[in-house]
């Protein structure tokens, strides 16, 4: 016991002179602690020490001190210590915040945005109706459309064009592109973009492949037609549930900042549900805009060839 004490003691004096060395200094709480670390071990020798001297008298005076100075010390270390974990959680706070500022700085300013997208349109009824909508709220979004269906209602497309949606290229017949050659994606693409192109003056950027299916020769197609896929990140299986209470719970629950949404504008019920999905995000203070505005208000660029399903997925973090 006293050897292991002796040591103990000769430690914590080393720690001491390394740490600081001069008592009445100001001390770190580390430096502090230690000190009083020392003082307790002393105490402890001290009072090992009196016990083996045989001196009753010597030996109760010694005891009382040591006993007193290592009550003190032994507070004092816990106060010590206390004070040693706040300095480390307060420490680990500002870093934690520094780092937040710092994402936040590299990233941009996409917090509080979201982008809506619908897919398989348009359609004669559906669409005009959700336009209205969104018309009525002043949400901008974004149509990933047919163009077999863009050839046959051109004025539902060049309203939504007019009205500042953002419009994509969702194939002409909605294959399977990774079941067709690529001469096919190409002409499935190309012609979409014809008829987009016809509808509204201006040629489509963004690409989403029929159900997101993608292999290596559907992304070099479209980096050699210099467009970008754009997937998604929150999907509420709008045309399985056909249900907008679910569908839209779905879409709340799980959308936050730098979120792509997808639905489809071909079922009532998805209309429905994105009216509702928007009102309650809108009422917690989203912003919806389209999906070249939201990676636009990020330091993500949207790059020809590459796969984009959020903006916190492009920027490598899981959401
Ligand atoms: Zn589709």
């Amino acid at each position: 016991m006293k050897r292991f004490l002796t040591i103990l003691y000769i430690l914590c004096g080393l720690a001491v002179l390394a740490g600081c060395g001069d008592k009445n200094a100001v001390l770190e709480p580390m430096d502090a602690a230690m000190l009083a670390g020392y003082e307790v071990v002393n105490a402890a020798v001290n009072i090992s020490q009196a016990r083996q001297s045989g001196n009753v008298e010597e030996m109760a005076v010694v005891v009382e001190a040591g006993q007193q100075v290592q009550s003190a010390q032994s507070l004092r270390l816990q106060a010590l210590q206390a004070s040693i974990f706040r300095d480390f959680v307060n420490r680990r706070a500002n870093s934690l915040q520094a780092d937040i500022a710092t994402t936040n700085d590299s990233v941009g300013n996409f917090a509080g945005h979201i982008a809506i997208t619908f897919d398989d349109g348009p359609h004669p009824v559906l669409t005009p109706m959700l336009l209205d909508a969104l018309d009525e709220r002043d949400i901008k979004a974004t149509f990933f459309l047919l163009g077999r269906e863009v050839d046959r209602y051109p004025d539902i497309v060049a309203r939504m064009y007019a009205a500042g949606h953002s419009i994509g290229n969702h194939s002409y017949r909605h294959p399977r592109f990774i079941d067709i050659s690529r001469q096919r994606i190409v002409d499935e693409i190309e012609s979409t973009n014809r008829s987009i192109q016809a509808a509204t003056g201006s040629l489509p950027t963004l690409l989403r492949p029929p159900y997101g299916a993608r292999n290596n020769t559907v992304l070099d197609v479209a980096r050699d037609m210099d467009m970008s896929v754009v997937l998604w990140s929150v999907d509420p299986r709008d045309w399985d549930h056909r249900n907008a209470l679910i569908v839209s719970d779905t879409i709340v629950n799980y959308a936050s900042d730098g979120s792509v949404v997808l639905l489809h504008d071909i079922h009532e019920t998805s209309i429905e549900a994105a009216v509702l999905a928007i009102d309650a995000l809108v009422a917690r203070g989203y912003v919806f805009v389209t999906v070249e505005e939201l990676f636009g208000l990020s330091e993500v660029a949207l790059q020809a060839g590459e796969v984009y399903r959020s903006v916190y997925h492009s920027l490598g973090v899981s959401q």
